[in-house]
């Protein structure tokens, strides 16, 4: 962490980027770091890695969030809460490019491919992080306590998981003492679904598939099912999540339908190393929560992992 604060206070130049498909903790650390660096004056842009995500709009400084290609190559390049570089999607050349890569991230399956790496699995979150390097650069405020109180309310399930440790309970403890309002945060974050997307949600819970007594649970995402209910794939944030919340399912998982390839998130509860799992399909993140990207068709991908779930250890009682 000394090194990343050491380089923010001597350099000038910074781009923030973090991973395709953004989350809350994505966003909400990105933009945190972003106001942090330019109260302390410095140069820097948050690039637009993906599609970003509608139900985020209300974080201080979402509009700053750019597209952007660096006409030369003094700059540093912060890559939050990536797993890896390709997550980084088309912003991973600028990256590779950049005069020193500053790599800040909680995923256990993280290579540290980062100049200087601060990655902590422990942590809850990539905003957890980021507190840690704004409180040591001295310049947290209410707006920065919003951003990471997101990030870190996301990537905890409302400080639900077991990720969740009483090290973050102190931390957002002190982000109340900037004057946020966590629930008006919450009701943007949780209590804010589109008609739309309830419907969507129903028509897909309808269609569940059950497996190993109960203990697997399949739902699946078409470009159909979207277009009918006029939903967009960021639509399905928060529908795996349902999906594992139902009594006795141990694992999980929702199978989005995109153009030549099939996204799979994975949700467990006890047992089950998703992180694992998805890796056999070059995927990732944490043990109870992972992804991965299959290059099929949605059945082909349904019937691979399938397959793969059945040999796990875990249903053999
Ligand atoms: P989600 O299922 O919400 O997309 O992602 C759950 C977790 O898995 C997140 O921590 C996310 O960063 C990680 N993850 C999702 N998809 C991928 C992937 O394709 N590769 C890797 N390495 N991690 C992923
Ligand atoms: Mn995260």
């Amino acid at each position: 962490m000394n090194k990343v604060v050491n380089t923010i206070l001597n350099e000038t130049n910074f781009l923030i980027a973090s991973h395709v498909q953004p989350d809350g903790d994505n966003i909400g650390s990105s933009l945190a770091l972003y106001r942090a660096l330019k109260k302390l004056g410095k140069n820097v842009k948050v690039l637009k890695s993906d599609t970003l995500p509608e139900y985020l709009s209300f974080l201080p400084h979402y509009s700053d969030i750019v597209e952007y290609s660096p006409s030369n190559k003094e700059y540093i390049f912060i890559a939050l809460d990536s797993a890896d570089m390709d997550r980084l999607g088309k912003n991973k050349q600028i990256a590779i490019e950049s005069k020193v890569l500053i790599n800040i991230d909680h995923h256990i399956s993280n290579p540290n491919y980062g100049d200087i790496n601060y990655v902590d699995p422990s942590s809850s979150s990539t905003g957890e992080l980021v507190y840690k390097v704004i409180k040591e650069l001295g310049v947290l405020d209410k707006d920065i306590s919003e951003c990471i109180y997101t990030a870190i309310s996301s990537d905890t399930g409302s400080f639900m998981y077991s990720n969740t440790s009483s090290e973050t309970h102190s931390v957002v403890a002190d982000l109340y003492k900037y004057g946020i309002d966590a629930n008006i945060i919450n009701i943007n974050l949780y209590q804010n679904k589109s008609l739309n997307k309830v419907r969507l949600f129903n028509k897909v819970m309808n269609k569940m598939e059950i497996y190993q007594k109960g203990r697997v649970a399949v739902v699946e995402v078409t470009k159909k099912l979207l277009d009918d209910t006029g939903c967009k794939m960021e639509d399905t944030e928060g529908l795996v999540e349902g999906v594992r919340d139902i009594n006795g399912v141990e694992l999980a998982i929702l199978l989005k339908e995109n153009e030549g390839f099939t996204k799979v998130s994975t949700r467990s509860k006890y047992k089950v190393d998703v992180a694992k799992l998805c890796s056999i399909f070059s995927g990732g993140g944490h043990i109870r929560a992972a992804g991965c990207t299959i290059n099929e068709s949605l059945p082909t991908a349904k019937s691979l992992i399938l397959k793969e779930v059945g040999g796990l250890n875990e249903w053999n009682n």
